[in-house]
């Protein structure tokens, strides 16, 4: 395994890349990684690199998006099969047709639908800031929220607002149940139970905090807590107990794993940085079309 890091260290500088990972990678993935992070916050990293390359090791959408926001540079996805099922929820015709049975509202898009979704939306957001997206639209609009209806949920609880919500979500962590956290709370009593809005909303409320994969980190390091029940996907067990040494986390339930997150490895990213390949690439008509909508996203705070 050394061999193979040291390789992927020396074309990483020969290339001048930059490897971006999110947390729900595997632990030798996020080791190698320049920057981890959650999807807006890897998408400022992508915004904001001066590298020439860019090694997503993440998911389809969010290699769409590093290449949106920087078309300049090569962006790479090293396991070229890695999607995710809000990526097919919410398809071009289907928003189109939204588009005309609501001509008057405005469409708020999750990161994770396709670039061509983005295009047609007014705004992106991630679960970092779902909320705050929602909350700076015209008050007097409708807003059609794209795909997750349990992130749309969550933003409506926060904004006290009704939207009209898409149909999509999470499979991951929408099949967590009332039962799975009543019963890590038996096992763990003393812990803290801080979960991802696109849980249910029954299930939600069994939370102590709710917030995206980088609120869940900072809550944790802030809290006087030493004990915590994660309810996220599993990968970020590894930075929660990098950043927080010294506490206990227990996920929620074992089914809390992406598949499709754990398709990158070490040697995919090695030959990704030799070949150059694969490439996603958008292309240029979507790309300055949804480049807006995720600059907006960009300008309203994680
Ligand atoms: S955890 Fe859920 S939202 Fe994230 S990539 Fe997997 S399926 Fe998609």
């Amino acid at each position: 395994m050394e061999d193979i890091i040291d390789e992927i260290m020396r074309l990483k500088k020969e290339r001048n890349a930059i490897i971006l990972a999110h947390v729900y990678q595997p632990e030798e993935i996020q080791e190698i990684a320049d920057f981890t992070g959650d999807s807006y916050g890897l998408s400022r990293q992508a915004a904001e690199t001066d590298a020439d390359v860019i090694v997503f090791a993440g998911v389809r959408f969010m290699a769409e998006t590093a290449n949106i926001l920087s078309p300049d540079k090569i962006t790479l996805l090293p396991a070229a099969d890695a999607g995710c099922q809000m990526f097919t929820d919410a398809i071009e015709g289907q928003v189109r047709q939204a588009k005309i049975d609501n001509p008057h509202a405005l469409i708020v898009s999750y990161v994770n639908t396709p670039a061509s979704v983005k295009a047609m939306s007014d705004i992106c957001c991630t679960s970092s800031n779902a909320a705050a997206v929602v909350d700076s639209l015209p008050k007097d609009k409708e807003v059609i929220f794209v795909p997750d209806r349990n992130l749309a949920s969550w933003a409506e609880e926060q904004c006290n607002r009704t939207l009209l919500k898409w149909q999509g979500g999470c499979p991951i962590h929408g099949m967590l149940t009332v039962t799975d956290i009543r019963m890590a709370k038996i096992k763990y009593p003393n812990a803290l139970v801080l979960m991802h809005p696109e849980c249910r909303a029954e299930v939600r409320e069994l939370a102590d905090y709710v917030g995206s994969t980088s609120g869940i980190i900072k809550y944790a390091e802030k809290s006087e807590a030493t004990e915590f029940i994660i309810a996220t996907e599993e990968g970020v067990l590894y930075e929660l107990s990098e950043r927080c040494p010294n506490k206990q986390f227990h996920l929620a339930s074992r089914r809390l794993l992406c598949t499709n997150m754990k398709k990158t490895t070490l040697e995919k990213v090695r030959d990704a940085l030799k070949t150059l390949e694969p490439r996603v690439i958008v292309p240029d008509e979507i790309r300055e079309r949804s480049a807006a909508a995720l600059e907006k996203m960009l300008a309203i705070k994680g």
